[in-house]
């Protein structure tokens, strides 16, 4: 396996790190979309933060990678595993030998992080009829796709804004539901398809309807750095990296291990973590004050506010949580007014300073 470029050593882009570990943290947020000029080390940061979690158990030759401590979540691959041990214990217990606990083999695999490229066609991200299998053996198969690789890590879409709008409809359907349902061909096929997903774009190439905008959980503008500092380090670590990996991560090791055990504590903490009613309060003050469309603002504020809470090791949201992550979690939403072409993130910091002075 290619090493990876630790997290921990990428230059600045701070809004775009936190929004990413928020999303890992806490995926019912809806990912993130990262926009923003080119090179800005966006695939880097998704693969780096993978590479920063735990591998996870699976189901052994489960094509979607099954959890198999969620025996409800496992899919029809896994529980025709089960079946069929089944039916041997049964078999087995018929003439009388002693059996075994029926268990699935488990082993350990990297959390995924998968490419979903511009030319991708729909067969290929949700699956389809084997053909093969169809051809020579007349069996009616299912060829996974894209999403059963990407269950339970991540999916990377470059260049989301030029992705056919009925295809990241499609994907952001099965990033909420966590299923993708194929049913076509003469296939009925559901599977868990459970994962982060980020996409990523630069506008001046296209912008995406907003119906899809405000969709995604969190949005972050990424820029090429501009001070001379800045630019300098990422180059130099850049090359120290190609040169000698295993030194640079050896070098890097501390930090990565802080955000490591700082992601494990906020998995732990996550579930306890408090909000009280004034806070709600406050985020409904706030979208209102902006003038943010339906619901799904204030959610993804109230459950990124509590996911970067638990990654300050706190066990109740305040204030500061919620306006560190209103920016990324509102800016998406806000409708454009004609009197003011201020940008939406500087809208927000003007909200802000409004509805809850110093
Ligand atoms: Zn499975």
């Amino acid at each position: 396996m290619a090493r990876q470029y630790p997290f921990s050593a990428i230059v600045g882009q701070e809004d775009m790190k936190r929004a990413i570990l928020v999303a890992a943290l806490e995926p019912a947020i809806g990912g993130v979309l990262v926009m923003g000029d080119r090179g800005t080390g966006k695939s880097t940061a998704v693969r780096a933060l993978a590479a920063l979690l735990p591998a996870m158990d699976a189901v052994a030759d489960c094509p979607y990678g099954c959890d198999p401590l969620t025996p409800s979540g496992l899919c029809f691959f896994c529980d025709g595993l089960g079946k069929d041990l089944q039916t041997l214990k049964a078999s087995v217990a018929t003439i009388g030998k002693k059996t075994k606990p029926i268990k699935l083999k488990i082993i350990k695999r990297p959390v995924p992080v998968v490419d979903l490229p511009l030319g991708a066609t729909e067969d290929r991200v949700v699956g389809a009829l084997d053909l093969e299998k169809a051809l020579t053996l007349g069996e009616k198969a299912f060829d996974p796709g894209l999403l059963a690789r990407a269950n339970r890590g991540f999916l990377y879409i470059d260049e989301v804004n030029l992705l056919d709008d009925h295809l990241v409809d499609l994907l952001i359907d099965v990033a909420a539901s966590g299923e993708n349902v194929v049913e076509r061909e003469g296939l009925s096929i559901r599977h868990p398809a459970k994962f982060v997903l980020v996409g990523s774009g630069n506008p001046e190439e296209g912008e995406l309807r907003p119906q899809l905008l405000d969709r995604f959980g969190l949005a972050v503008e990424v820029k090429t750095p501009s001070k001379m500092q800045d630019r300098v380090t990422i180059i130099k670590r850049r090359d120290a990296f190609e040169r000698d990996p295993i030194a640079f991560l050896a070098e890097w090791q501390a930090q990565e291990d802080a955000i490591r055990q700082q992601l494990k504590v906020a998995r732990k903490k996550l579930p306890q973590v408090k909000v009280d009613d004034k806070l709600l309060e406050q985020a409904a003050i706030l979208c209102s004050h902006l003038g943010t469309d339906g619901l799904r603002g204030e959610l993804t504020l109230l459950r990124a506010a509590r996911a970067i809470a638990a990654l300050n090791g706190k066990n109740k949201v305040t204030l500061e949580d919620l306006k560190a992550i209103a920016i990324p979690a509102l800016q998406h939403r806000l409708r454009r007014n004609p009197l003011d072409d201020a940008s939406s993130s500087t809208r927000i910091e003007r909200a802000l300073a409004e509805v809850f002075p110093v």
